[in-house]
């Protein structure tokens, strides 16, 4: 089996990785940082989510697993003291396959230029650079709102956990093929209005955002920042790809909100 290592590169991390390295030498494993079946991020969640804009383009063949040297994460699950039970579980192949939704974001240009595309594992969101953002939202090529505010955010399920709860999204669960959409502080009066909830919406559904004011916007995927000049729209669609997580035991999702949220180990 084919394998490689994200660290988080601090000391801890680092350690970790060696001893992991150290264990996987035990058994026919390969390093292979091109073209991995399975690759251990260490570190946070964050560092997961630079391992799979990495691989985002071979999702079918590479599967991820997540150990955390900080806090509990909710992609990187694993605890540091799991690494040899983990490292024998691979060798042995006995692991199930867990599936996530991923979001679609494509942003087309008002000049002839090719469209943008990438995957979101957590979330894209999009904000104007200096002023209140206004985008015209529609829902399935139908206009649903003209939105005027601080920025709004499409989250996928596993990434509902993140971002788009701070908004005041609802947690979702990532087995639902959905896409969330959030509000970042709009302007609602009697001139203005917007619909003001959270929107999940099902994956043949697409999101259109228009620019009404502005042609240049701060869209984020995931830990990914980048301003976008002369945008004509933003689409958002839950993808038909997936990403792929190894488990070892079984840890269900809402047992990690609750150690993440509400108190661990109970
Ligand atoms: P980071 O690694 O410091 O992550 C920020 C925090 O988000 C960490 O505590 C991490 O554990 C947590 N996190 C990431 N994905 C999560 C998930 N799916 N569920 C629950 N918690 C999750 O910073 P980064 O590398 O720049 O990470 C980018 C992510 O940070 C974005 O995808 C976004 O979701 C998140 N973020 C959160 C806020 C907020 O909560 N106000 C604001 C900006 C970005």
């Amino acid at each position: 089996m084919k394998y490689a290592i994200q660290s988080r590169n601090d000391k801890v991390s680092n350690q970790l990785m060696d001893e992991a390295i150290d264990y996987l030498k035990g058994f026919d494993f390969t390093y292979d940082n091109e073209e991995p079946d399975i690759v251990l991020s260490i570190g946070g969640d964050g560092t997961l989510l630079h391992a799979f804009h990495k691989y985002s383009h071979r999702l079918k063949e590479t599967a991820f697993v997540g150990i955390h040297t900080g806090h509990l994460g909710f992609y990187a699950d694993w605890q540091p003291a799991e690494i040899e039970k983990l490292v024998i579980s691979l060798a042995r192949k006995e692991y199930d396959v867990i599936e996530y939704p991923l979001l679609d974001v494509t942003i087309n240009y008002r000049e002839e230029k090719e469209s943008t595309r990438y995957l979101a594992l957590n979330e894209s969101s999009v904000k104007s650079p200096e002023v209140t953002l206004v985008m015209d939202v529609e829902l399935n090529g139908k206009h649903f709102e003209r939105f005027r505010g601080d920025g709004l955010c499409m989250s996928t399920p596993s990434g509902s956990t993140a971002y788009n709860k701070a908004l005041g999204g609802a947690i979702v669960h990532p087995s639902l093929l959905t896409m969330q959409l959030t509000e970042m502080a709009s302007i609602n009066n009697r001139v203005f209005r917007t619909v003001g909830s959270p929107l999940i919406l099902p994956a043949h559904h697409i999101c259109v955002l228009k620019p009404v004011r502005g042609p240049d916007f701060m869209v984020t995927v995931d830990h990914l920042q980048l301003l976008h000049k002369d945008v004509k729209s933003i689409e958002y669609q839950v993808s038909k790809q997936k990403v792929r997580f190894a488990r070892f035991r079984p840890f269900p999702f809402w047992r990690r909100v609750k150690d993440s949220f509400i108190e661990n180990g109970g």
